[in-house]
């Protein structure tokens, strides 16, 4: 595969916006020492969700931003007394030194009624295609970390509590002194195209109808990149592929992926089902999708997903062309 060369660049989500300063996570004070500093920028995770300010000015480091003022932005804080209380993450730092902490709770059971920082939380995939860099960034790597610690609360040895260490990116158990790393779920995803050019695409079991996607699937334990891809596509509607390949990748914390995208040729083009899976699948020529998308007959994937940007390489324009957001 060419790994790492950009086919696919500036994937939402996968723009470096702040380094992680792994070497600090070891300090035994360093979550108290920055708690203790007011020039710290803290994220509070409610659940899955954030606040975020609406109708941000521009400062010109926004994607897709049309310059109109509107893009939203994380809304950080100084750390107060109440965050020790919480699960506490050391995200890392930006380029002049400042440090970010996440400050992660459950999902709040009651909704303020006033104006609080319940009105003001979104969710990655709301706002996440129009942050700047370094709060997508945050947000992502925030939500991801709290995503793991929140289902691994225990030893998966001998059931023991666990605690946190390392600024959060560690957790230990007290029985057996054994030591967790946080999980990330690799998932392929692929555009698959026929020797006519045309390109596959599903609607999965369960999904609304006029809600047509790329192939995905995880990868299983033992099994390489590549032949994930062929697997999935072969179990999803029966095809054989060749010349898988790779594209690019973009962190997906729903709750701890790595979508890994692909384009792959099909050899042939008859389809058969996996009907648990796949409730529909068609293969589309550029004319027909185009048609389809501007009659609002299919509804486009998320501007934050690398599934449009791969339906977008093949399109060979943007999808707001046809159907602007
Ligand atoms: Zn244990």
């Amino acid at each position: 595969m060419g790994l790492l060369t950009e086919t696919l660049p500036n994937l939402a989500l996968a723009r470096p916006g702040l380094d992680r300063h792994a070497e600090l996570r070891g300090q035994p004070d360093l979550l108290d020492r920055l708690l203790a500093d007011p020039s710290t920028r803290v994220l509070e995770v409610h659940g899955d969700k954030v606040p975020v300010l609406l109708g941000h000015a521009d400062d010109g480091d926004r994607p897709d931003d049309d310059g109109a003022g509107t893009a939203p932005a994380l809304d950080l804080r100084a750390p107060v007394p109440t965050d020790a209380d919480a699960l506490v993450l050391f995200l890392g730092q930006d380029g002049d030194g400042t440090a970010y902490l996440a400050v992660a709770r459950p999902a709040p059971e009651v909704e303020a009624p006033d104006g609080g920082v319940w009105e003001r939380l979104r969710g990655l995939r709301q706002v996440g295609a129009d942050l700047s860099d370094r709060d997508a960034t945050v947000f992502a790597t925030a939500l991801a970390l709290a995503n793991w610690h929140a289902t691994h609360g225990h030893c998966p040895r001998c059931g023991a509590p666990t605690e946190p260490i390392q600024g959060g990116w560690l957790r230990r158990c007290d029985r057996d002194g054994s030591e967790h790393y946080p999980r990330t779920d690799v998932a392929v995803i692929m555009s698959v195209v026929d020797d006519r050019d045309r390109l596959l695409l599903a609607r999965g079991a369960g999904w609304g109808t006029g809600r047509f996607s790329v192939l995905a699937g995880f990868l299983e334990p033992g099994e390489s990149l590549a032949a994930a891809v062929a697997r999935e596509v072969h179990e999803e509607v029966g095809l054989q592929v060749h010349d898988v390949e790779y594209l690019g990748d973009q962190p997906w914390p729903f709750p701890n992926s790595l979508m890994v995208g692909f384009t792959a040729r099909a050899t042939g083009d008859e389809l058969r089902l996996q009907e648990a899976e796949i409730a529909e699948a068609r293969w589309f020529t550029r004319e027909e999708y185009r048609e389809i998308l501007a009659a609002g007959e299919v509804s486009p994937s998320t501007r934050l997903s690398i599934a449009r940007r791969l339906i977008e390489r093949w399109l060979g324009h943007d999808l707001a062309e046809v159907a602007p957001d």
